[in-house]
């Protein structure tokens, strides 16, 4: 596997992970799992396959040391599945220790970068975005979310970054793109080291949960990282990464390039039942075939609903899976039940979500003024 297909910015999906792991220096998750009190449902069920320096922050929550997780969101529409497990982990990490700061970037920037998207308009889509994470349990009070475009602390870190690095590097790590993208990636690296600066509490460790094609940003870090260790005392960035859930149409990665085979938070029920009754499956080509020699749901995107996301718990997971395997549950049904999960949360979060809209400015407006003022 090359750089190219390793696409932060594409659609394809992964199909090796552990070649991955081996191709480009990940460590596997596994070892370290008796270091967690509690286990996210993506520990126990293998979807945080891989990390970089993940014991560094384990140390800091086993000693109660300050550490901060570093996300974010490129506000071009509506929050999708892909997303909200990058987001799932940032919670998780969050709930951890009372001594983690979460900061939340708004990369609008990147989506201008990428798809043209007026700063105007992934302002708007950004509000919305802010109140989906807050309705799946982040907590404010521990959270910083700010526009990439308005900071200027991670343009200043971007600036020095471009000083650093040269042409052949990015192409090393990202192949041949246009100027913007190289850009958005250096600010990219900005919002990751940012919290290490003094004003903000200085070096600390920081984890960045991603998924497993967002490595090359993490590479790129890591990298600026030691190249200014000497100046601003950085400590590697940390990473966990998770697989990349298949779209229902079976092939991609979901991503927002794919409408039609994406699920997003702001689908209606209706909507979302439609897509998964039409959805890709891992079934055989006859009812008959299914029964004898099984489904296939190592290859299914409606698996990926339960494992991923809706099954009620582990027992559950495990269940669909020996069912699909043993050819005992059919695709009808098996999406009728995907279906029902789905539309009964999607109710849920829309109520929670709707009513956090006015959270979701305060917290905004709140990051703006602690961020303008750090340090002063
Ligand atoms: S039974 Fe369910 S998990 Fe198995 S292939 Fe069909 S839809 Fe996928």
């Amino acid at each position: 596997m090359g750089t190219g297909e390793l696409d932060p910015w594409g659609t394809s999906s992964v199909k090796d992970y552990t070649r991955l792991r081996t191709e480009f220096g990940i460590d596997p998750v596994a070892p370290l799992l008796s270091r967690f009190k509690k286990l996210s449902p993506h520990l126990s069920r293998g979807i945080d396959f891989g990390q970089r320096d993940l014991g560094r922050v384990l140390d800091a929550i086993e000693k109660n040391n300050p550490f901060a997780v570093m996300s974010g969101i490129k506000p071009t529409g509506d929050f999708h599945l892909g997303t909200k497990m990058t987001a799932d982990d940032m919670i998780y990490f969050q709930s951890l220790s009372k001594k983690t700061t979460v900061y939340y970037a708004i990369a609008d920037i990147e989506a201008y970068a990428d798809n043209g998207l007026s700063f105007e308009e992934t302002s708007k889509i950004a509000t919305r975005n802010v109140a989906d994470i807050l309705a799946l349990g982040l907590d404010p009070d521990r959270t910083v979310v700010y526009f990439q475009s308005e900071e200027v602390k991670v343009m200043r870190l971007g600036t020095v970054f471009s000083r650093g690095v040269t042409n052949n590097m990015l192409r090393a790590i990202y192949g041949e793109r246009q100027i913007g993208l190289y850009m958005s990636a250096l600010y990219q690296a900005g919002d990751i080291l940012m919290p290490q600066l003094p004003e903000l509490g200085g070096p600390k460790p920081v984890l960045v949960p991603v998924g497993a094609d967002q490595d090359p940003h993490i590479r790129l870090a890591r990298d600026l990282a030691g190249r200014y260790k000497d100046e601003y005392g950085f400590i590697p960035p940390s990473s966990i990464y998770h697989r990349l859930m298949l779209s229902l149409g079976g092939s991609d990665k979901m991503s927002k390039r794919s409408s039609s085979t994406l699920l997003t938070l702001e689908d209606q029920p209706k909507d979302a039942t439609k897509k998964i009754m039409s959805a890709f499956t891992g079934g055989r080509d006859t009812v008959e075939e299914q029964k004898r020699i099984g489904g296939r749901p190592e290859v299914c995107p409606v698996y990926d609903l339960y494992r991923f996301h809706f099954a009620r718990n582990d027992e559950h997971v495990k269940q669909v899976f020996y069912e699909c395997s043993k050819g005992v549950r059919l695709c009808g049904e098996c999406k009728q039940e995907a279906a029902g999960l789905v539309k009964s949360w999607l109710d849920d979060h829309h109520k929670r979500r709707d009513s956090l809209m006015g959270d979701a400015r305060e917290l905004l407006a709140k990051s703006r003024d602690f961020l303008s003022s750090a340090g002063k």
